[in-house]
């Protein structure tokens, strides 16, 4: 018997929903490139529903509990005396997901002796130290693949969104206004501009991809160069490094992990390279950025906008300075957590699961961190080392 530990984020407001805006969502055969999608043997949910929130339980209930296992959910995640922090001294899985990250940090790792496994449902697992997982044995997974295109489309949103300046619009209309000029004197069209993202694995290739019909220039860095092929294809500008890809930008979008090379990346002096007038999109993760740069380059107007949907920490405080900084369109941490993804990161958890307890190999495309070291997706995207002390603030 296995107590497994689930951090999910708080129901609705107005609680789990009985009726959805649409009564199914499109069943996908792969992923691009040809990866399968999740292939547990089972379901006991309905995809298109709620799932991430507490009520919702991943649609793991049924099946845990039927194998005779413990399943404790909970929203309560912060701080010594929250049910995750007591919950996990005697549990053996942990599953938690990047939008209500439960920080698996050190000192926690050092009080769940039995903690074997930690799942994250979605995709990025730097809420985990990675290193205490390495030094510690346990296995760190995620569902690859899971929410990529889902984050991929709102990158594309949020840029769109940004150069033509649609938030401040949409809010004139809905005060009554009809201000043309207070609208369109920060719009742009993206036509002709210069695209780049910061990695171009899963979600960074997906951007390109989608941008393509806008008659963009597309740029790329990343550690692992795309295939000729790809780049033919796409139109793409290669840079071996971040300075370069930055330098010649209009639009820059950030679909790399967090992990020690990635940290504090777009600090001051990254930012105040880049072109005047530039846009940021990160949906990778809030601590990529410098939080206070940011501000202070919208300020300056070194950047024209900043949008994304990830922060630090998570939920953010209602004084984080993203909330009120200018030119933003920052959202909470949705855009991998539509109800289409929920269905398929809820399918790959409990695939996960199966294979955890009956003994067969987890998909290498899964792991994160396997038998004391990087494995899988992991060693591809993430260099070892602890990037971020879990709920810690960058120094
Ligand atoms: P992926 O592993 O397919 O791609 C990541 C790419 O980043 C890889 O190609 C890797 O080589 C590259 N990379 C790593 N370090 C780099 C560096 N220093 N400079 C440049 N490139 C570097 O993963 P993915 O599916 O594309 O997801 C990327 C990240 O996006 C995740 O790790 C996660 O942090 C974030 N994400 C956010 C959401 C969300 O809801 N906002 C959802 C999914 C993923």
């Amino acid at each position: 018997m296995a107590k497994i530990v689930c951090v999910l984020y708080p129901d609705p407001v107005d609680g789990q929903p009985t009726i959805y805006p649409r009564d199914d969502v499109p069943v996908l055969d792969t992923y691009p490139g040809g990866q399968s999608l999740p292939t547990p043997h089972a379901l006991d949910f309905t995809p298109g529903q709620l799932l991430g929130s507490v009520s919702g339980e991943l649609g793991l209930r049924a099946f845990l509990e039927g194998l005779g296992h413990v399943l404790v959910v909970t929203a309560d995640k912060d701080g010594p005396s929250s049910t995750f922090e007591r919950e996990l001294v005697d549990a053996e899985i942990v599953i938690s997901q990047p939008f209500w990250p439960a920080y698996l940090t050190a000192d926690r790792v050092a009080k769940a002796p039995n903690l074997k496994l930690a799942i994250t449902a979605g995709i990025g697992s730097d809420h985990v130290d990675l290193q205490a997982a390495i030094d510690g044995g346990i296995t760190v997974a995620e569902v690859t693949f899971s929410n990529s295109i889902s984050v991929s489309e709102h990158v594309v949103m949020m840029i769109l969104s940004l150069v033509r300046n649609y938030i401040p619009s949409y809010q004139w209309v809905v005060r009554g206004g009809w201000n043309i000029a207070d609208c369109v004197s920060r719009a742009y069209d993206v036509e002709g501009m210069t695209v780049g993202t910061v990695g171009a694995g899963r979600i960074g290739s997906a951007v390109l991809r989608r941008l393509k019909p806008f008659d963009v220039d597309l740029h790329y860095t990343d550690r692992h160069r795309l295939p000729d092929d790809v780049e033919t294809d796409l139109g793409l500008t290669y840079h071996d490094s971040v300075q370069s890809l930055v330098a010649v930008c209009d639009v820059v979008t950030i679909n790399a992990p967090l992990h020690p090379e990635t940290e504090g990346m777009f600090d001051d002096d990254l930012i105040g390279s880049m072109k005047r007038g530039s846009y940021i999109v990160n949906t990778a993760r809030g601590k990529i950025c410098d939080r206070d740069a940011i501000v202070r380059a919208l300020e300056s107007g070194q950047l024209a906008g900043y949008a994304g949907d990830v922060w630090f920490p998570q939920p953010a405080p209602s004084d984080h300075p993203w909330r009120t900084m200018a030119h933003h369109g920052m959202t909470p941490h949705v855009s991998g957590t539509t109800l289409s993804a929920q269905a398929r990161y809820a399918a790959g958890v409990r695939e996960i699961l199966e294979c955890w307890f009956e003994r067969r190999p987890i998909r290498d495309d899964y792991l994160i961190v396997d038998g004391g070291r990087l494995a899988g997706a992991g060693a591809h995207s993430y260099s070892p080392g602890d990037a971020t002390r879990g709920s810690e603030p960058t120094p």
